[in-house]
């Protein structure tokens, strides 16, 4: 065990999502006080090393019944469309819960609208929460729930999940398959890149198909940044990156935060939670290879997805730290790893804030 946890900064969480369907108590004070349920809360943070990051809202899919009122099974192919007012409803309430944390923390959570916050918390033993949404369904035609979101201290979003909305269609989990399934940004998916660049709020890649990685690619002015996605050479899954994506964020200054989900790291794609903490370094020495030293973090998916067992949650994060040790990361390329490399990129990113 490495004596001083090395700091992390990481790319995606779903712990608002799994607050927000949490049964029965307070989901602010199972946050603040942990619990055993789940993979993120302050408590596993603090243990883990975890400092910050950016904290998702995604509208989860409305389940449609099966005729005997059983629920059906749902996959991100068959995700129906969320409309905007149940869209903005789990919205407000998931970024509610954020403000909450925030104000009931007594100074132990804050919520970051530039580097200079994060790098105050980091100074301060302070949890930094970057406010981000996944899928852009709570965002009208006319933009102006973005404007207000950004008000409210939202510097990242994700035009699309993994299913089509009013700017653009998703890439639904396959494996093995392209990232190329479908077509790309809608006009209106176009001009809320525009008005994102003008904001300065951070675009994220993550769940786009290939066409629309390349609507993005092509028309942002901003460093390409894919918060939680992995590899396709080494896990042909459509939610990962080629290495000819990999060069666009290469050229563009971008960087890509590796995503612990097994189905996204392993080879043949599968649900094991039996799957080595290991792969996932070795997903970060591949992408270190595609991207360099200064475009590669983390982008864990904690509460989002199945996780290696071994790492279990954020409190066995510093397990990733030696295991990259082991493997003769020296200290520079680890702290990049774990926080630096984010800091640099959301900082090009939000220049203007
Ligand atoms: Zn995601």
């Amino acid at each position: 065990m490495t004596a001083q946890p090395v700091t992390i900064f990481d790319g995606h969480n779903d712990v608002l999502l799994r607050l927000h369907r949490r049964a029965g108590g307070d989901p602010v004070a199972a946050f603040l006080d942990g619990e055993d349920a789940g993979q993120l809360d302050f408590v596993k943070a603090r243990k883990g090393g975890f400092a910050g990051g950016l904290f998702a809202i995604f509208v989860p899919p409305v389940r449609k019944k099966n005729a005997d009122g059983t629920q059906a099974g749902l996959t991100t192919s068959d995700a129906p469309a969320v409309d905007l007012a149940e869209a903005q409803r789990v919205t407000f309430a998931m970024a509610a819960l954020l403000l909450r944390i925030e104000r009931e923390s007594q100074g132990r959570v804050r919520i970051c609208r530039n580097v200079a916050d994060i790098e105050h918390c980091f100074a301060n033993d302070t949890l930094a929460a970057v406010l981000h949404i996944e899928g852009a369904e709570a965002i009208d035609t006319n933009l102006d729930v973005l404007n207000v979101l950004h008000a409210a201290g939202l510097r990242s979003l994700g035009p699309v999940w993994s299913r089509p909305n009013a700017f653009g269609y998703g890439v639904p989990f396959r494996c093995p398959s392209s990232p190329d399934t479908g077509p790309g940004l809608t006009d209106l998916g176009k001009a809320l890149v525009a008005e994102c660049n003008r904001l300065r709020i951070m675009i994220d890649l993550s769940h786009l198909n290939e066409k629309g990685f390349w609507d993005v690619a092509a028309l942002s002015n901003a460093p390409l940044i894919a918060t939680h996605s992995n590899a396709h050479a080494i896990s042909p899954h459509s939610r990962n990156l080629t290495d000819k994506q990999l060069a666009a964020i290469k050229e563009s200054a971008g960087m890509v935060g590796v995503n612990y989900a097994v189905s996204f790291l392993r080879p043949d794609g599968k649900q094991d939670k039996d799957t080595p903490a290991n792969l996932i370094v070795d997903h970060i020495a591949y992408l270190l290879d595609h991207l360099g030293e200064d475009g590669v973090g983390l982008g864990s998916d904690f509460d989002g997805a199945m996780i290696p067992a071994e790492l279990g949650s954020a409190a066995g994060l510093q397990i990733l730290v030696e295991a990259m040790e082991q493997r003769q990361f020296g200290k520079s390329l680890i702290e990049k790893v774990c926080f630096r490399n984010w800091l640099r990129v959301l900082g090009r990113t939000w220049q203007a804030n």
